[in-house]
């Protein structure tokens, strides 16, 4: 009975976006954006879902998971987690935390590799009502009797569409392999060290070279990512991929460096901040070509 989808103005792209399809499919849905800091007050019994990104993917601010879940579920909704900038960089505990669905996508800290196979989590609570509008042949009860009528399959199976893209799940599951009998404490408290030591680095060695902390500077309220502001963002991490320190920009002046805990080092940091000073001291970033917008940012 419900129709309020809420979530956060600028969160990822994908999320606002298919939730505005959804509502020019369905109609009677409503999606409502409220800033990060307003989402406990604006959870009231009209909402249905709340649908956020634990870590966002601009400023690397981290939600409390716990926290919004059980806020939500005071006023009767759910709660719908995209995890694409957690899973692989810090402990997630869905169901410690009472998460109904979660999603996320394989080639960030899972390293499974450019357009590898995502995934969905589904609470076992919801199992037996969880329909997935993509009923494709795979998600049926007996998908090799290919009779003509859809019948969900048992659990999770049902949330499964077409034939599985085999070559990305092999190249992900090798990456997975990466992370057995590996402690996700341990690779939290490297990530955390390897934040602050490359904030603490850039406040050392490229002051007055303009740049700003875009990310929260205490790393227990951040993800695995940090994030600087600098007006010619673009084109100074072009020089910098030119000089093989590979990070990312993101509109309008975001400069964004993911750490992978699992084979990230501290030398490497200190490398990439080095590197970044050179490029600021030489100026190099002036060239014309780091100028050229390509396609991917
Ligand atoms: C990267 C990312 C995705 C992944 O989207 P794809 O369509 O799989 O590329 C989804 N959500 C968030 C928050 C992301 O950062």
């Amino acid at each position: 009975g419900r129709k309020v989808i809420l979530s956060e103005p600028g969160n990822f792209p994908t999320d606002l976006y298919v939730l505005q399809g959804l509502a020019a499919f369905a109609g009677d849905v409503e999606l409502r954006t409220v800033p990060a800091d307003q989402i406990a007050e604006a959870l009231d019994d009209s909402v249905a879902l709340l649908l956020l990104t634990q870590v966002h993917y601009k400023s690397g601010r981290l939600h409390d998971m716990a926290a919004l879940t059980a806020r939500a579920h005071e006023v009767g909704a759910l709660a719908l987690w995209d995890l694409s900038h957690s899973a692989g960089a810090l402990a997630v505990d869905l169901n410690g935390c009472g998460a109904d669905l979660a999603v996320g996508c394989g080639y960030k800290y899972l390293n499974g590799g450019p357009g590898a196979p995502a995934f969905a989590f589904v609470a076992r609570r919801h199992h037996e009502a969880f329909r997935s509008p993509l009923s494709g042949w795979m998600g049926h009860a007996r998908p090799f009797e290919f009779v003509d009528a859809y019948e969900p399959g048992q659990g999770l199976a049902r949330a499964l569409c077409g034939t599985p893209p085999v070559l990305g799940m092999t190249a992900l599951e090798a990456a997975l392999e990466a992370f057995d009998g590996v402690d996700m404490g341990q690779i939290r408290a490297k990530s955390m060290a390897l934040g602050d030591l490359f904030l603490e680095l850039v406040e050392q060695r490229c002051a007055g070279h303009g740049f700003e902390i875009a990310c929260p500077r205490d790393a227990r309220a951040r993800g695995s990512q940090v994030a600087l502001a600098h007006r010619e963002g673009y084109a100074i991490m072009q020089a910098l991929i030119a000089r093989e320190v590979i990070g990312d920009f993101r509109a309008p002046d975001i400069l964004r460096f993911g750490f992978t805990p699992l084979y990230v080092r501290h030398v490497d940091v200190w490398e990439a901040v080095e590197r970044l000073v050179q490029v600021m001291e030489s100026g190099q970033w002036r060239e014309a070509r780091f100028h050229q917008k390509a396609a991917v940012t």
